[in-house]
């Protein structure tokens, strides 16, 4: 049997799952990862941590993260408190409880592409009809589009992703506003990213307190280095995190879970402390490709997209033969690599040689 022999949903029939290779090599830089592990410190204490907690086991978790939640207030400051706080196993599950409780059948879903494409698929995975709305050349948002597009077919749910996947693009807080003010939706801002934004890159943070239809999803996964962990969470009004509490599962935070980003947030500054070298990184690997002749998008993230190849597939073959993984994803003849360290990035531009 296969899986069109199963009584599959006629909406996922002939669909192809998230897949971004997981191939075993030397120098991996294709799913936008902090490249630096923890240093013995950190495991030592998450380590410590972990027995605390292992011996509650036979518990149920926090069911609703309480512990947590005020530390990630804490850390995003902007007044939060922890009722606008929730959390998840990554913001993918964030994003996911968002569509449980805001799209669904009948509704639609719209984002502005290319972007992140687990827009469209947890969009579909929640029968959520999604509509691809457009950028510009330079992969920047044209803010009057925007607003036509979202006033055409007025959506459930917008979505915008600032700093955006995979282009690197960050969105001016008045794009942003215009497309609040011309939905009755909710926004998704999806801000991944956004510790790696270059300085004056203001948070979508700062809209909440007048904007109550709006969410900010942020990610344990990027710049705090803890990709692992599997813990995103959102900024919200509280009525949000009332819904959300409708769909979510109970207990779906496990105390492992919680116990390793609680850690983590207590190891801040060691964590986000590469993050300045890993944004100096970025702004190097950008003038060094336009230095090779490559058309390069601005970036506010830690990847970088490049191009163009009319066989995008060829380089990203011979990189790979040379030892270095990067991401086919994006517009047809772009390439997109993530920042890793000095040395990852050396070996990059030096495969990238072979290939020019
Ligand atoms: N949003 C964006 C824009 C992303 O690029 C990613 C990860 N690639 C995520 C959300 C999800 O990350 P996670 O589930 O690890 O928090």
């Amino acid at each position: 049997m296969n899986l069109d022999d199963l009584p599959i949903r006629d909406d996922l029939k002939g669909r192809k799952p998230y897949g971004a290779p997981q191939i075993d090599v030397p120098v991996r830089l294709n799913t936008n990862e902090n490249p630096y592990p923890p240093s013995k410190a950190l495991v030592d204490d998450l380590a410590e941590e972990v027995r605390r907690s292992a011996a509650e086991l036979n518990r149920y978790p926090d069911r609703d993260a309480t512990e947590l939640r005020a530390r990630l207030a804490d850390y995003l400051g902007h007044d939060l408190t922890p009722d606008r706080l929730w959390a998840a196993n990554g913001s993918n599950e964030v994003l996911q409880q968002i569509l449980q409780a805001f799209g669904g059948p009948g509704r639609t879903a719209i984002g502005f592409e290319p972007s992140y494409a687990m827009h469209p698929m947890i969009s579909t995975g929640t029968a959520t009809e999604w509509i691809g709305g457009v950028r510009e050349a330079d992969f920047s948002l044209d803010p009057d589009k925007a607003v036509a597009a979202v006033e055409e077919h007025r959506p459930a749910i917008v979505f915008l992703t600032s700093p955006n996947n995979p282009t690197g693009t960050a969105l001016p807080l008045e794009t942003i506003e215009a497309v609040a003010n011309a939905t009755d939706g909710m926004v998704v801002v999806d801000e991944a990213y956004a510790e790696f934004a270059r300085t004056g890159t203001p948070s979508a943070l700062t809209l909440l307190p007048s904007h109550p239809r709006l969410i900010v999803t942020r990610t344990m996964s990027k710049a705090f280095a803890m990709a692992g962990t599997r813990l995103g969470y959102l900024a919200a009004h509280p009525a949000v995190v009332e819904a959300l509490l409708l769909v979510r599962l109970p207990y779906h935070l496990s105390t492992l879970t919680q116990t390793a980003a609680l850690v983590a947030l207590r190891h801040r500054r060691e964590l986000l402390g590469t993050v300045d070298a890993l944004r100096q990184e970025r702004d190097a690997t950008v003038e060094w490709l336009r230095g090779k002749g490559l058309e390069v998008a601005d970036s506010d993230a830690n990847f970088v997209l490049f191009g163009r190849f009319p066989d995008r597939r060829a380089v990203w073959e011979k990189l790979l033969a040379n030892g270095v993984l990067i991401r086919e994803v994006g517009p047809p003849e772009w390439l997109r690599v993530s920042i890793g360290t000095g040395e990852e990035m050396a070996a990059f531009r030096a495969a990238m040689e072979e290939v020019l």
